[in-house]
């Protein structure tokens, strides 16, 4: 009886793959704005029942913070991941501009007809800044928003669900 003998070893290639440092920059922004949350679909007991003093739509007020995780190779030649300058003027054009010192609800028209919940807020920020970002080949990767010191919400974007549209 003859044996074949299988030949396990297997030959890498050579390619011109190096290991480069991952690094993830955090920055923190702060920002002001009233907000308050009334569903015109439920009458006025029923949004006060549902939502309690945050029912009052003339509004209350937070310091909100956001902390932008933005993920990448460094810059060989800068050791940076990114320009803080380019990412300071994507904040300001995205979140501050629209945000600061504003009533949520009746100045940013994404809010005309969503609460401006901790979780609206931050996937509204995803969009607007992943919007910025990518032609930048820069990568959002994770974004947090404080509504005060005891709450807040962690963001990494958006998974597939199957069966789901
Ligand atoms: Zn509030």
């Amino acid at each position: 009886m003859t044996v074949a003998l299988q030949d396990n070893t297997h030959t890498t290639a050579k390619t011109n793959v190096a290991l480069t440092p991952v690094v993830s920059v955090v920055k923190k922004i702060r920002f002001s704005a009233a907000h308050y949350y009334y569903l015109p679909q439920l009458s006025e007991s029923e949004n006060k029942a549902r939502f309690g003093l945050c029912a009052n739509t003339h509004g209350h007020g937070h310091n909100y913070d956001l902390c932008i995780t933005v993920s990448g190779p460094m810059d060989p030649q800068t050791g940076m991941v990114v320009n803080l300058k380019d990412l300071k003027h994507i904040l300001e054009e995205t979140v501050m501009r629209q945000f600061h010192f504003k009533n949520i609800n009746l100045d940013v028209p994404y809010f005309k007809d969503k609460l401006p919940t901790l979780e609206h807020l931050v996937v509204y920020f995803w969009q607007e800044l992943n919007n910025a970002l990518t032609p930048l080949s820069l990568q959002l990767s994770a974004l947090r928003l404080y509504e005060d010191d005891t709450l807040f919400v962690d963001y990494w974007g958006e998974i597939m669900i199957e069966g789901q549209q």
